[in-house]
């Protein structure tokens, strides 16, 4: 299934929470970073999808964000075009003096993305990769299944943007080869199929290890098809004053 891109515009959106943000209607500069715009449109894309209207305000004005939409209705960019906008007018941050004595190379990510399998994070990782073409940010992916060795030197070689499936993070975090007391952005997509996939204990200890602030305010994006009651919860936890994106026919 999947939504068709020529007709998205009937596709309803529901927007709740204190002071929702004006959607975006086209892709334009700002909010959106000029470098950024370059790269959506060598990538095709023309307009924003309903879930990107919406989220990219939400995200550039700081606010956490939880939202259901159904696959292919374009997450990935309603994620990354916010967060990539900061990141790249903000510059590369210098890591934390906690970190510098612990960590001599630069895997030292300012945001996380989660995902539950390892097909959906070289997915996500490869959008990354076009969008961030010609910029200061450098996207990294590390999922299970495969030799640790090289995710740890590509690591190890910058690493701005993570996209990860829980287990092998947790297996870097481990190890001492990823530090996420720089996180500002988490992303937690398709949440739905990570708890499905019984990986909630480690989804919760990679949040506590963003939680040990050296930036200050950590923000955080939950993407979800449904939205049943553990789903509720891990936003109840994560989530702080978020605004609550409905789009499409959401399942419960
Ligand atoms: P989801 O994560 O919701 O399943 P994706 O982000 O993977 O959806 O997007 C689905 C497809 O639509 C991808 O092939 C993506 O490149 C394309 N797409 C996303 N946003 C746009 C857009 N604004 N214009 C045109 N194509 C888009
Ligand atoms: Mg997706």
């Amino acid at each position: 299934s999947g939504i068709k891109f020529d007709n998205y515009d009937d596709i309803p959106v529901e927007a709740s929470g204190k002071d929702v943000p004006e959607p975006l209607l086209e892709f334009d500069s700002p909010p959106l970073d000029a470098l950024l715009l370059e790269n959506i449109k060598l990538a095709g894309f023309n307009k924003p999808t309903p879930v990107q209207k919406y989220s990219v305000p939400i995200v550039t004005n700081n606010r956490d964000l939880m939202a259901c939409a159904q696959t292919g209705s374009g997450k990935t960019g309603g994620f990354l075009f916010p967060v990539f906008t900061e990141l790249f007018e903000s510059g590369p941050s210098p890591m934390p003096e906690k970190a510098q004595s612990f960590y001599s190379k630069k895997g030292y990510p300012s945001a996380l993305v989660l995902a539950p399998t390892r097909e959906l994070a070289t997915q996500i990782f490869e959008e990354a990769r076009k969008f961030t073409y010609r910029s200061w940010v450098r996207p990294c992916v590390v999922y299970g299944g495969a030799p640790i060795g090289n995710q740890m030197r590509e690591v190890d070689r910058g690493c701005d943007l993570l996209v990860a499936t829980p287990g092998r993070l947790n297996d870097l975090l481990e190890r001492g080869k990823i530090s996420l007391a720089n996180i500002k952005y988490l992303v937690l997509d398709e949440a739905d199929r990570m708890l499905d996939m019984g990986f909630e204990p480690q989804i919760r200890h990679i949040v506590e290890e963003c939680d040990m602030p050296s930036v200050g305010n950590r923000q955080t994006l939950m993407f979800s098809a449904t939205f049943p009651v553990d789903i509720q919860h891990l936003a109840r936890d994560f989530l702080d004053n978020y605004i609550f994106l409905s789009v499409g026919r959401v399942g419960s």
